[in-house]
């Protein structure tokens, strides 16, 4: 066979073998329209209630300066460590893909000179996050915060305020099973003494404890506290508490949150082992916990406050406060409490159609519809009038708009009630105020 021949049939084989389909990159997930309305869900509860509270939306970029996480979440934590997305740019900057919120919101703070403004400033966020971890079940590396933050006030009432708002709305999307856990982990002056306290508990049992902990019981002895591994825990069991070792501003800063919370009667749990991960918090620190199937607690979001943040990224001394919640999370707890929410799109018409003329003067009643605020759907693949119909009935359309052939070449409409079934047929030109006048008295 000559050689050209060859290569053609081998050309035909090669564009008839299925070519392998990309996909997502490890970690990273599609979020489908069957999910979408639980996201709209949570997110407007988040939305709504940061507004009645006062607070503003804020956007940051996705990409910042890689110095903006290591001076501000720190370099010995793990996000930083080992989880961070960082890369040169062409121009050679080094940056990184926000692991959280928290810094990249301080930095506009500071940037924008927000101190000037009245104070304190509240400020709600909502977007993606990206962390280099094992993916794992309610664990990705991309996912997304809801947070909100509260600058320029120290008053214990600010810490109580915003660990009130996460819960309401946790209760108000229907999480009613979850837990705060609540511990203050101090200042920088009396933390500094606890940890060399917490170093010498843990150098008497350095056998017990895992890599990791061994390696950063100098460098972050805090950390030790929330080690998941079996032998640590049981270690952490009778560390020293960092609650009995406060000073006393700080004593009375955690009594003063405590009061507050319970004046608001929402409940709380004292765990003395919550650090939380990141090196800016100062004095109160919360997480909001669900048990999982194991009994496990799973954290759906965590915050505190981080007094000294501000000043650290290049500001003025500004005491803050925030918190956010990985919607990921909650919307897998929501799916499996299977909460009823009502999310099928309702629409006033629904445009049914047979025969191609009909369609096309269907497009153009769809469009002059829309122009009218009226809210309409259309099921222009489906062929017969009777599933058309039943797609009228799905989205609680209150009447259907029939063109059949003759309609279509009499340039008229059978408007047909949904409720009554009840049939009349109007002139083309006429529809649109008719149904309007129908709506008004449905
Ligand atoms: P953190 O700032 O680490 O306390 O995170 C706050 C919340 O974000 C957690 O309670 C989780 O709900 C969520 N979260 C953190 N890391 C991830 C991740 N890798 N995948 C999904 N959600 C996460």
């Amino acid at each position: 066979m000559p050689r050209v021949k060859k290569e053609a049939i081998k050309e035909v084989k090669k564009s008839k073998r299925k070519t392998k389909p990309i996909q997502t990159v490890k970690g990273m997930k599609d979020i489908l329209p069957s999910e979408q309305f639980l996201w709209d869900y949570i997110l407007d509860n988040g939305r709504k209630l940061c507004m009645e509270f006062g607070f503003g939306r804020i956007e940051t970029p996705i990409l910042e300066q890689t110095e903006l996480f290591q001076r501000g979440v720190g370099t010995i934590t793990d996000i930083v460590e080992k989880e961070m997305f960082s890369f040169e740019t062409k121009g050679g900057d080094n940056v990184s893909l926000r692991p959280e919120g928290t810094a990249g919101v301080v930095r506009s703070y500071i940037e924008n000179g927000m101190s000037k403004w009245s104070q304190p400033v509240k400020l709600y966020y909502e977007g993606q996050m990206f962390r280099y971890e094992k993916p794992q079940s309610g664990r990705y590396r991309q996912f997304h915060h809801f947070g909100f933050e509260i600058l320029g006030d120290s008053c214990p009432a600010i810490d109580a305020q915003v660990i009130y708002l996460a819960w309401k709305i946790f209760q108000k999307s229907g999480i009613d099973d979850a837990v705060i856990q609540l511990n203050s982990i101090g200042c920088s002056e009396c933390r500094s003494v606890y940890k060399k306290m917490l170093v010498d508990y843990y150098e008497m049992k350095i056998n017990k404890l895992c890599h990791d902990c061994k390696r950063r019981l100098n460098e972050n002895p805090l950390r030790l506290l929330d080690c998941k591994e079996e032998k640590c825990t049981q270690v952490s069991f009778s560390a020293p508490q960092i609650i009995d070792h406060l000073c006393q501003p700080c004593h009375d800063h955690f009594k003063n949150v405590l009061e507050f919370l319970d004046e608001l009667e929402i409940p709380y749990v004292l765990n003395s082992n919550l650090v939380r991960g990141l090196d800016y918090y100062t004095r109160t620190v919360f997480e909001i916990c669900q048990s999982d199937a194991n009994g496990n607690q799973k954290s759906l979001g965590g915050g505190g406050r981080y007094d000294d943040l501000v000043k650290t990224m290049g500001g003025e001394e500004t005491p803050a406060i925030g918190f956010s919640f990985g919607v990921e999370r909650v919307v897998e707890s929501l799916l499996k409490k299977e909460i009823k929410i009502d999310h099928r799109v309702k629409k006033d018409v629904f445009l049914v159609q047979l025969g191609d003329m009909a369609r096309k003067k269907i497009l153009k009643l769809f469009d002059k519809l829309i122009d009218s605020n009226i809210a309409v759907g259309e099921s222009l693949g489906r062929g017969s009038i009777k599933s058309q119909l039943r797609m009228a009935n799905k989205t609680s359309s209150k009447f259907a708009l029939i063109i059949g052939q003759k309609e279509a070449l009499d340039d008229t409409v059978i408007i047909r009630d949904m409720e009554s079934g009840m049939q009349e047929v109007v002139t083309m030109n006429d529809i649109v105020d008719e149904i309007k006048k129908r709506l008004k008295n449905k």
